[in-house]
């Protein structure tokens, strides 16, 4: 380790956000991050643990623990803060293709599994990796790599999300021949139209996609496979496909009124935004506006999270984030000890601007719709919304969130955005290709493995594990890449972790 008493000697230091009214007057990234030195002592707070929990992205009590990436924090803590940055850079970029995405985005599943974390405050991983991939950017050695050898084999990504990106990576450095195919009109999957402006700003993604480009990558966007071109001229013009199209079909709400005019879906809600600032700094008018509205976000997590900070900086009026499970502890109950994930109260960036502006947490636990009210002209006007109670079902023996009658309370609502998640593949890529989907309809494959049932297809990210996380879509895409490599090959060198 860099420095044997670091953690004693330093208190846990992040990077700061923008004050809540500040950054709510635009769509850019908040952070201020630490100075070169500031972030190398944070760095000296890494013990280097004999068990490095943080890294080893195992399965605890149903719930990963630790990095799904393998990354190497220790390691490159280490270098970090005897100032190889180089070294360091090249340390996390073997077990992670993006680190200038998980260092914005990820929810740091090292840093819940710290052993720093275990009485104190963790180490500040996600900010040091921040730190590592900006300077390899500035010092010039974050790429491009350009493959020496070529090996001839021709290889289809369908959708450019964190997976097919990860893949595109890992199989070009290979020396084969990849393409990338995108339904939208920017490359990026829920990076770019999904996760807001503001929490990862999307000449970030540009700065990637461009050294990716120089590597040898093509992009193909604007192209919707399974409409535009055909499964079958793939399969003949490629030596394998690999899927990569996400999770995107959402769950809806079937509560009487749900024709009225003004519910979306959340990532309708979101990508029109974001799509309208990249455009034009919103002259389109484009997108879906919460101006002077009363806004109600069905559902209360991430997602849920992101309407509710886009709706603030548009105007909104008021803002209420429904959620139907009980509010969970501020601290770690006894039966979810570290280095499990913790299950507790998270205030995140969209609540605390909630706070700031009305006054109050914008979420309300244990309580659904139970009917949307529309006007004459079939706009929505507002909601009836009804507590929950969590009760065993005597017939199944299984606990379910019930109403309790009498509960029901109207709301006013202009605009409805449901954030109650995603139910797995959209059909008609998986019929387009004949790939078979399992119980969950994500697509079906033998466990640990990333070949479909048809011949030279294989599946990855969200389409193939159901809605996750960005960390995950990588590591899905490093080892499906793998298993295409070895297909294509006999064997593979190409790192899984
Ligand atoms: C609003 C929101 C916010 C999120 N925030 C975070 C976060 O902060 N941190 C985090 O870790 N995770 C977050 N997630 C989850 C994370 O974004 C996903 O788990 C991840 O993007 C999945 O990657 P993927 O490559 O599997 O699919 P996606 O990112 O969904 O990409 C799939 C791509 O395939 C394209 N596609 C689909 N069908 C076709 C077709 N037929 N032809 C061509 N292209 C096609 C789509 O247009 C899309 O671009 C968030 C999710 C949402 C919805």
């Amino acid at each position: 380790m860099g420095k044997p008493t670091g953690f004693m000697e330093y208190d846990r230091c992040e990077a700061r956000s923008v004050e809540p009214k500040e950054r709510i007057k635009n769509f850019d990234e908040f952070h201020i991050f630490l100075s070169k030195e500031k972030q190398r002592e944070q760095a000296a707070r890494c013990m280097d643990c004999g068990v490095p929990f943080c890294q080893s992205g195992m399965t605890v009590a149903g719930m990963t623990s630790g990095c799904p990436l393998h990354n190497l924090v220790p390691e490159w803590n280490d270098l970090l803060y005897t100032g190889n940055y180089q070294q360091a850079y090249n340390r996390l970029h073997k077990t992670n293709n993006f680190p200038e995405f998980t260092s914005r985005v990820c929810p740091a599943l090292c840093e819940k599994a710290c052993t720093c974390g275990h009485w104190g405050d963790p180490v500040s991983v996600r900010d040091n990796e921040h730190g590592i991939i900006e300077t390899a950017y500035k010092e010039g050695y974050a790429g491009p790599h350009i493959p020496k050898v070529r090996t001839g084999k021709k290889v289809a990504i369908i959708g450019s999300g964190p997976s097919g990106l990860a893949a595109a990576d890992q199989l070009n450095q290979r020396g084969h021949d990849v393409t990338v195919y995108e339904r939208d009109d920017r490359v990026g999957g829920l990076l770019m139209y999904g996760i807001p402006n503001m929490k990862l700003e999307k000449q970030i993604i540009d700065r990637k996609i461009n050294v990716m480009k120089e590597e040898g990558v093509k992009f193909i966007t604007g192209c919707n496979v399974g409409v535009d071109v055909k499964s079958a001229e793939l399969l003949k013009e490629y030596d394998r496909v690999i899927l990569c199209c996400g999770a995107k079909h959402a769950r809806d709400i079937k509560a009487a009124g749900r024709d009225a005019e003004g519910i979306y879906f959340a990532v309708d809600y979101l990508s029109r935004n974001t799509k309208s600032l990249l455009d034009s700094n919103f002259k389109d008018n484009k997108f879906i506006s919460a101006k002077g509205k009363n806004v109600v976000i069905i559902g209360g997590g991430d997602t849920g999270n992101d309407c509710v900070g886009t709706a603030i900086r548009q105007g909104a009026k008021s803002v209420t984030q429904l959620e139907m499970m009980p509010c969970p502890p501020a601290e770690r109950a006894a039966n979810n000890p570290w280095p499990e994930w913790p299950k507790v109260l998270k205030t995140d960036y969209g609540q605390e601007e909630a706070i700031a502006c009305f006054g109050t947490d914008p979420r309300i636990y244990q309580t659904t719709v139970k009917e949307f009210h529309k006007d004459k002209n079939g706009k929505l006007n507002g909601l009836t919304i009804v507590r929950l109670e969590s009760k065993v079902d005597e017939k199944t023996g299984r606990r379910n969130m019930v109403e309790v009658s009498g509960s029901e309370k109207k709301i006013p609502a202009e605009l409805v955005l449901i954030a109650a998640g995603f139910l797995g593949t959209e059909e008609y890529i998986a019929k387009a290709f004949g790939v078979e989907l399992n119980q969950r309809t994500n697509v079906a494959t033998e466990p640990g493995t990333y070949a479909t049932n048809v011949k030279n297809v294989f599946v990855a990210g969200d389409m193939h594990r159901g809605q996750s996380l960005v960390v995950w879509a990588i590591r899905e895409g490093r080892e499906v890449a793998h298993d295409v490599d070895t297909s294509l090959m006999g064997y593979s060198y190409l790192s899984v972790q």
